[in-house]
């Protein structure tokens, strides 16, 4: 490795070289991969941001039945797309995507941009996926570095600077970017994603399996996992919400989500305030009102606020759905098939036995 901590040409010829041969004998099988649809690679990658890979072959199967083109997410509408991505959480994610779909209708003739800057123009595409779409498709020479890789290249460079400082970022790019080969540039960045997700595990990796163990100086230095070195995370904030469940003649009431977390799904009216709060508040918005009790509470962990909703059943006197589309009464069956979060379909699960 030399001085800046990238390595010198000849030797990432051969780290290259150990590492595609490992990549081209070892890689999953995943629905996407050896797909020159930049769109099909774009939905995969929005999808494996923070999410499982496992998790993600079944959604990006069924999304991609449901959409197969950018011309048809496009046109569907948010709650189709919402009702797909339920469960997948981080729901922004299928906000952006849609926008970025009606901005490539709109401005690009139904085309993704070629290249890793022009990608990042569009809504929700930020410099890892605009890098991994830029490379895996367009063969642009370029490093996309997410977490897998961020942790391979920092034990590779035995790069010892804090996660959280700009030195860091800039050595863990000069590596990643020192082993992309202009000839294969997505199947070096998948390799080294892969190497992350397969054998450079965070706690335990298996550096006797490391394609690459021969010029690692985390491994070298006899303590790999001392790399990256260690950053505090700050436990999620708790905080609390007031989910009434309106309940009448086998039906539940349900409107469209606002904000941040849960935005463009169904939820139950829930509210930042206490009981009697949360009644006034329905009864105002939605013109709700009957004998309340509270039934119970659950939690749920988004990535950084443990919440915990508390849970009523409002038996109403009367069922309409709002003029506006906003609202609607669901039976048990409907509330199945709906764009639900899963937090919400466990605030349901505390009241649907007692329709
Ligand atoms: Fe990771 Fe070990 Fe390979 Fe180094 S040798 S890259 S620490 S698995």
């Amino acid at each position: 490795m030399s001085e800046d901590l990238a390595f010198a040409p000849s030797q990432s010829r051969d780290v290259q070289t150990a590492l595609l041969a490992w990549f081209d004998r070892e890689a999953r099988d995943l629905p996407w991969r050896g797909s020159d649809d930049p769109y099909a690679v774009l939905v995969s990658e929005i999808m494996s941001q923070q999410t499982r890979i496992e998790t993600v072959r079944d959604y990006w199967t069924r999304w991609m039945a449901a959409f197969p083109t950018i011309e048809a997410l496009a046109t569907a509408s948010s709650d189709d797309v919402m009702k797909l991505w339920a469960g997948l959480g981080y729901y922004r994610r299928a906000r952006n995507l849609h926008a970025c779909a009606v901005e490539v209708m709109q401005d690009h003739g139904g085309k993704l941009p070629t290249t890793a800057l022009a990608l990042r123009e569009l809504p929700g595409i930020g410099p890892y996926t605009s890098a991994a779409v830029a490379s895996i498709v367009f063969g642009e020479a370029v490093a996309a570095i997410d977490g897998n890789v961020n942790r391979v290249a920092a034990r590779l460079g035995a790069i010892a600077h804090d996660p959280s400082r700009a030195a860091f970022r800039h050595a863990v790019s000069r590596v990643a970017t020192s082993l992309i080969d202009p000839a294969r540039p997505g199947a070096c960045n998948e390799a080294l994603m892969e190497l992350g997700a397969q054998v450079c595990s965070p706690r335990s990796p298996d550096c006797e399996r490391c394609p690459v163990a021969s010029w690692c100086a985390a491994l070298s230095s006899g303590q790999p996992t001392q790399y990256p070195s260690p950053t505090r995370r700050k436990p999620p904030r708790p905080e609390s919400r007031t989910s009434i469940v309106a309940v009448h003649d086998g039906a539940v009431f349900v409107r469209r989500g606002t904000g941040e977390l849960l935005g463009g799904l169904w939820e139950f009216p829930t509210y930042d305030a206490d009981l009697d709060a949360a009644l006034e508040l329905v009864r105002a918005e939605h013109g709700l009102d009957g004998e309340a009790e509270p039934v119970g509470d659950i939690e749920h962990i988004f990535s950084h606020i443990r919440m915990r909703y508390d849970v009523v059943r409002l038996a109403t006197r009367s069922a309409r759905d709002t003029t506006d589309g906003e609202g609607r009464w669901l039976c048990a069956e409907e509330l199945e098939s709906e764009a639900l979060s899963v937090a919400m379909r466990r605030v349901a699960s505390v009241v649907l036995d007692r329709l």
